[in-house]
């Protein structure tokens, strides 16, 4: 049976339902499929596949411990009927653009595309003698609504997150705040992402057999949210021929606005997996971290930190780039283990130069500033009449930057709507006090219509009101734990 492995202790194995009840290994390390490569998925066969089919192929790959049925059934209970179209990820081509449009689910970013499907996969590995489940989320702002959303109400399992104060959209925020549900906590801490990921894996690295629930992970360290993200990269690629852009074969680039690293990361999985792939390129905002480590394999998270008009990449750790370390330098656990140690002590480590090479081979990286990120939702709309939202504009800043002689898609990882004033600001168009009057204001210059659930958030309660120092979480959380 294929197994999964920590990236920090590689000795251990563990079946996939484990890797996704647990989350993050006991000694702190990422679950890790290092035989993905010996898999190839026949693209040849698979073109007129629909998109919950392209994923049972993925699936029945990835999650060797999960039966047919079991598989059948997460995939129809997460993409069955929660997406707003057939094809859950379209693939919109205007001229030379190519745009996979991943905020068609209910929360309106590709969060969503994980963040079904995780708690499905949860519900299948769970047996009758196991703790229940308290995922612990630190979000950015898009994870927090997609989880919230994905675990609501779900037997067994209840679900706390954490997001920056008064450092997320109003949008995200309303999105979070009106969250109903009877398993769900929500929580504003003073301080940054990075401040809410650090406690909450610091949680994860404490778990006690005594601890009265089983402590999981919704964020992107959980490979059974990765996992599901690997399918639209396939989808897209099949897409792309579909609509004759390219021919079966041919190899394409994929831009990818980059945060922690768990995105982009899925698009290596997929070319592991046969689809033919040029480069990955990521795509930074100010906090350009990963830009950095690309130029010369240094990863210095010893700088400011910048608040951006695309706070879901407000990110100076980028978790996920520890599994593509481990895959691309020599599967040597001890090694990425003294990495992490050095960065969690000194906030830096470097690469070896050999590792290094096989990283530029395969990845291009660029960032955009936020006068950048402003003038290319200005530019995009112009040339193509799309309007893009402020991450994916990052996206298409640094896409127009590279040269290449493939054609390259763009990840859309959230709908405009979320960000309506950082939007209609870029396009120059007048900027209304109301966020309603925002959504409405760029429904009429976009002409695509604003989604329900964002328009329906006007006239929502809101239901959660706490704001908590970052040291406090901690304790927060054992307490919401004992109220049950
Ligand atoms: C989370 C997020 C990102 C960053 O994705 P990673 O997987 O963390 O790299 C980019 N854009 C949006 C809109 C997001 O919500």
């Amino acid at each position: 049976m294929r197994e999964y492995k920590s990236t920090r202790n590689d000795e251990k194995t563990v079946q996939a339902k484990q890797a996704i009840l647990q989350g993050l290994s006991q000694e702190g390390g990422l679950f890790v499929a290092d035989w993905i490569e010996d898999y190839k998925l026949s693209l040849d066969t698979m073109k007129d596949l629909s998109y919950l089919q392209v994923a049972k192929k993925v699936f029945q790959i990835l999650l060797p411990d999960f039966s047919e049925q079991e598989i059948e059934h997460c995939i129809e209970e997460a993409y069955g009927s929660s997406f707003d179209c057939d094809e859950i990820t379209p693939l919109m081509s205007k001229d030379d653009l190519h745009v996979l449009e991943l905020f068609h689910g209910p929360t309106q970013a590709f969060k969503d595309i994980g963040l079904q499907m995780l708690p499905q996969l949860m519900k299948c590995s769970l047996t009758e003698d196991e703790k229940d489940i308290c995922i612990l989320t630190a979000t950015s702002g898009d994870t927090g609504k997609a989880a919230l959303c994905g675990f609501q109400d779900v037997d067994r399992m209840s679900i706390q997150v954490f997001y920056p104060h008064e450092k997320v959209s109003e949008m995200q925020y309303l999105q979070m705040a009106t969250q109903p549900g009877n398993n769900v906590h929500v929580c504003a801490i003073k301080g940054n992402f990075d401040d809410a990921q650090s406690a909450v894996k610091s949680i994860f690295e404490q778990r006690k057999d005594s601890d009265p629930v089983h402590f999981s992970s919704a964020n992107s360290i959980n490979i059974g949210r990765l996992i599901p993200q690997v399918v639209y990269y396939v989808f897209s690629y099949l897409q792309m021929v579909k609509q004759e852009q390219i021919q079966m074969g041919d190899k394409i680039n994929f831009c990818v606005p980059t945060g922690n690293f768990g995105n982009v990361l899925a698009g290596y999985y997929a070319k592991k997996l046969g689809v033919p792939v040029a480069k990955l390129i990521v795509a930074a905002n100010e906090n350009n971290v990963l830009y950095d480590f690309f130029k010369d394999g240094m990863y210095n998270r010893n700088r400011m930190f910048h608040e951006t008009i695309s706070p879901s990449m407000d990110i100076l750790v980028s978790s996920n780039l520890e599994r593509l370390l481990y895959s691309e330098c020599g599967k040597n656990s001890k090694q990425v283990e003294q990495w992490m140690k050095d960065l969690k002590v000194n906030g830096n480590y470097q690469i070896d130069a050999a590792c290094f090479m096989h990283l530029k081979e395969q990845f291009y990286a660029g960032y955009a500033t936020q006068q950048e990120t402003k003038d290319a939702i200005a530019s995009c709309f112009e040339t193509y009449g799309y309007v893009l939202d402020p991450h994916t504009a990052v996206g298409y800043h640094v896409m127009k930057q590279y040269e290449s002689p493939y054609k390259t898609v763009l990840l859309a990882t959230a709908s405009p709507y979320k960000f309506p004033q950082a939007v209609l600001e870029a396009l120059h168009q007048e900027v209304h006090e109301n966020v309603f009057d925002n959504l409405k204001q760029l429904e009429k210059v976009s002409g695509v219509c604003i989604p329900e659930a964002l328009r329906s958030l006007q006239e929502k309660e809101i239901l959660h009101h706490d704001v908590i120092e970052k040291e406090a979480i901690a304790s927060y959380v054992y307490e919401k734990v004992k109220e049950g």
